[in-house]
């Protein structure tokens, strides 16, 4: 009994592993591919160097760079049912800036991402499900900057500038809250699309220069879903996080110095907080650290499992949150060093 609990939480968190194209530059100089996608179907993949070392690596799915957005969608549908029957949700893009963490998110209009389809399917659900359950769906978005917490709904929000400090607070047993952030109520895919671009305008607001700052700070989505079952009066409520992670390349201090600096070492302590988090959940630790940054303890309460003392120590009861990492890697050979360093990480957190 206590082992099939065990197994089915350590199925909580999943890895996807996604290569973008090589793009026309890469392209018009003949850059030459590092990965194997040969076993791709078997969530394998292949590192290759100069054809002398090899490495493989596993992951839940692999997606190469034929991949299109709806077969990305296809393996992560199923976390939306997640959030709609009481599960959080945790979605991050974790990988090197121009590894396609934004396109696996945001997506472009024609080729929408994960956020827009993730609602997508939510209100088809919602739907499906209107003589059973009533549900009540808000969306917020944020971005996590130097440590501080900006809200992207606010109209004039300057990056950096805070208008209101925005702290998250613990707001009763296990649940975190951020008061005063704006929750935007939403009743169908209008508009969610209105808030999702409300939020991606606001972030590129008074940044000199829009890519690099989004490359620095983590730019999240959170989807909060009550829940009503008009059976039997049972009541859920359940938050969706998405998560396009700042760059994880590896700037060394040497090339930086003032707020460039400060800036690099915020981004290695969340991320390497976020893998800290995930790790210890994945090996079912005791401690979980996550007061170590701001982004992991903004999500606390989504990425901890309930833990129930009443049988000898500590007792998983059933998972209550599911968690999603997508390693975004590029394919190109140049770009090795730093595709090994993300699948490093991947392979931690799995
Ligand atoms: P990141 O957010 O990781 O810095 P982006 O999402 O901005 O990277 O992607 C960098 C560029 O590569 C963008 O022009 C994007 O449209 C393109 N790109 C990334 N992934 C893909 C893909 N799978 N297919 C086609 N184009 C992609
Ligand atoms: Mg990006």
């Amino acid at each position: 009994e206590l082992y099939n609990k065990v197994l089915e939480l350590k199925g909580n968190i999943r890895v996807f592993c996604r290569c973008r194209p090589l793009n026309a530059e890469e392209i018009s100089v003949e850059a030459s591919m590092a990965i194997d996608f040969e076993s791709a179907k078997d969530g394998e993949l292949t590192v290759r160097s100069n054809g002398a070392s090899r490495r493989t690596f596993k992951f839940d799915s692999v997606f190469g760079p034929q991949a299109t957005q709806a077969d990305i969608f296809q393996d992560t549908a199923p976390f939306a049912t997640s959030v709609l029957d009481g599960y959080n949700v945790c979605i991050f893009a974790y990988g090197q800036t121009g590894t396609g963490k934004t396109f696996t998110m945001e997506g472009t209009e024609d080729a929408r991402g994960v956020n827009f389809r993730t609602l997508e399917e939510l209100f088809r659900i919602i739907s499906e499900r209107q003589k059973i359950c009533r549900y009540d769906v808000s969306v917020s978005v944020l971005e996590v900057y130097n440590e501080q917490i900006r809200d992207l709904l606010v109209s004039g929000a300057q990056p950096g500038v805070a208008a209101k400090r925005l702290e998250v607070r613990q707001v009763g047993e296990g649940t975190h809250h951020v008061p005063g952030l704006v929750e935007a109520h939403v009743n169908n895919m209008t508009e969610v699309w209105e808030v999702l671009q409300t939020g991606s305008n606001a972030r590129a607001v008074g940044s000199t220069n829009a890519n690099e700052h989004s490359s620095r700070s983590h730019c999240i989505h959170c989807v909060m879903v009550k829940g009503e079952n008009l059976l039997n009066g049972e009541c859920t409520r359940s938050k969706l996080w998405l998560v396009d992670l700042a760059g994880s390349e590896r700037v060394t201090k040497t090339e930086v110095q003032g707020e460039r600096l400060k800036e690099t070492q915020n981004i290695n302590r969340s991320l390497s907080a976020l893998g800290d988090v995930i790790s210890a959940l994945a090996t079912k630790s005791p401690h979980i650290p996550f007061r170590n940054s701001k982004l992991t303890h903004l999500l606390q309460d989504s990425l901890e499992r309930k833990m129930d003392s009443l049988t000898n120590g500590f007792v998983l009861s059933g998972g209550d949150s599911k968690t999603l990492m997508f390693v975004q890697i590029s394919p190109n050979e140049n770009d090795l060093s730093e595709t090994l360093c993300s699948l490093n990480f991947a392979s931690r957190v799995r």
